[in-house]
């Protein structure tokens, strides 16, 4: 295996978070029924017109920069010419020659382009009336607003490819521009991958894998492909240059179709739409809007908040939890106590509850709420334990931290006459165990702490009942 060297590189289609369509005014909801969402312009009926929809335009040039590209200050629409059941004009309108941007990066892996084009619609083999013998057409996609981001063959290895496309993926999310939803479609992506012995510099002949939905089928294909190329090689074949696509029941790549080249395609400049020009005040509102990725956020955090490279990764798994997170150290100023709360109750909380990360403003439990919490334990008004107690009220109810501490009477024990009364108690019904203790068996203390905190129901302050019992066992 290691005298062979993978050489893959990524074309992932992102969806953009606009309401309409790119070219005219049909939403883009997801789950609508089949066909709800069309007109003439996104059905590719003759004499329709395009209209070009300029939020989808400043969504892509904010993801070109968060992507570091540069933006050109002019591209060009072009029609990419090819027939299928679902592409009603014949032609899908995107940019070839002239990309909306060029020359990024994600991490190490660099970004070759980025271009706008339009989504087809989808072919429906299954779930419908005599699905065994029709295909079904749902054009509520056709024309919906989609980047491609192509990087350049940097990535040699299945756990890089991973890697580049989570960071991707945040990336998109955290500047708000794509869902990042890989289940519903709105983040595809497509490897182009090949083989080479190791140390050769030319590129082996590569194959391009379609259709891989998920980071761990992504894994999976790239995987099958590589071996799979070796074999071929090594068994004297040759690899030959087509579209594959990733099944993934059978978890195989098959062949699809020869790979097309561009010239296949007949591009031509799109007629009906004049170039695109960016001018540097869009640019600039662009960079503005342009809150801190992912990766300085992370940085920060262990800078600012002394937290461990893991715990800041954690925290910054989506842009909702980095800015809870951020409250509630403003809330609490207790930036590792909010930490620990938020990676082990919250998270787990949110897990149990199927609660979505990416959006947090409808969890039960807010910042405000979990900071007074931190700040109850820390004033010394409720214990650690009482803490937990009052946070899952709080996920069920929705109640803050203080109003649940004064209804259910959770305030911490910690007057004297009180603690007394309670160690009173603990000593008369355990009259033997204390006698045995004056005798020399100290080691009862332990025993004589513990029935004094359950009696308190956790609520008793631990170190008022260890001077109590001291004192009430030595007789004084
Ligand atoms: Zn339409």
């Amino acid at each position: 295996m290691t005298r062979y060297e993978a050489v893959i590189g990524l074309e992932c289609h992102a969806q953009l978070l606009t309401h309409s369509k790119l070219f005219c005014s049909c939403s883009t909801r997801f789950g609508d029924p089949p066909n709800m969402n069309t007109c003439p312009v996104c059905l590719g009926l003759p004499g329709a017109l395009p209209v070009l929809n300029r939020s989808a335009v400043a969504l892509a040039v904010k993801a070109a920069l968060g992507l570091n590209c540069k933006v050109n200050a002019l591209s060009q629409w072009a029609r990419k010419h090819y027939f299928y059941p679902d592409l009603p004009k014949g032609y899908q309108i995107t940019q070839y020659d002239r990309p909306l941007a060029v020359d990024g990066s994600i991490g190490k892996v660099r970004v070759e382009r980025i271009h706008i084009e339009e989504d087809a619609g989808r072919s429906l083999h299954e779930g419908f009336p005599d699905s065994d013998k029709y295909t079904f057409l749902d054009f509520n996609r056709s024309g919906v607003p989609l980047i491609e981001i192509v990087s350049c063959p940097d990535i040699r290895s299945s756990d890089e490819a991973v890697d580049c496309l989570a960071r991707l993926k945040e990336i998109l999310e955290y500047l708000d521009v794509c869902d990042g939803n890989m289940e519903e479609g709105s983040l595809r992506c497509d490897a182009n991958v090949s083989v080479r012995p190791a140390g050769e510099a030319k590129f082996g002949t590569r194959t391009e894998v379609k259709n891989i939905n998920s980071f761990r089928f992504v894994r999976k294909a790239i995987d099958f492909e590589v071996h799979r190329q070796i074999e071929a090689i090594e068994s004297g074949e040759r690899v030959v240059q087509e579209t594959r696509l990733w099944n993934s029941n059978t978890e195989r790549t098959v062949s699809m179709r020869g790979k097309e080249e561009a010239h296949d395609y007949r591009y031509f400049p799109e007629p009906d739409l004049p170039p695109l020009l960016i001018d540097d005040d869009t640019v600039k509102n662009a960079q503005r809007s342009i809150t801190e990725m992912p990766e300085a956020r992370r940085e920060r955090f262990v800078r600012d908040y002394a937290l461990s490279g893991y715990d800041a990764q954690v925290l910054t798994a989506t842009r909702a939890l980095s800015d809870f997170f951020e409250e509630t150290v403003r809330s609490s100023g207790q930036p590792k106590l909010a930490a620990n709360w938020i990676m082990g109750d919250l998270l787990r909380s949110c897990k149990d509850s199927g609660q979505d990360l990416k959006d947090l403003s409808r969890s039960a439990v807010s910042p405000a709420m979990l900071g007074e919490l931190i700040r109850l334990v820390e004033t010394g008004a409720i214990s650690g334990k009482t803490a937990k107690t009052v946070f899952d009220e709080m996920t069920r109810t929705g109640k803050p931290p203080a109003a649940i501490v004064e209804e259910k009477g959770l305030f911490r024990i910690s007057d004297p006459d009180e603690i007394e009364r309670l160690v009173d108690r603990v000593t008369a019904e355990n009259a033997k165990t204390v006698e045995q203790y004056r005798a020399g068996k100290t080691g009862a203390f332990g025993f004589f702490v513990g029935r004094v905190m359950e009696l308190s129901g956790g609520r008793a302050d631990p170190s008022k009942v260890d001077d109590a019992l001291r004192k009430k066992l030595a007789g004084r």
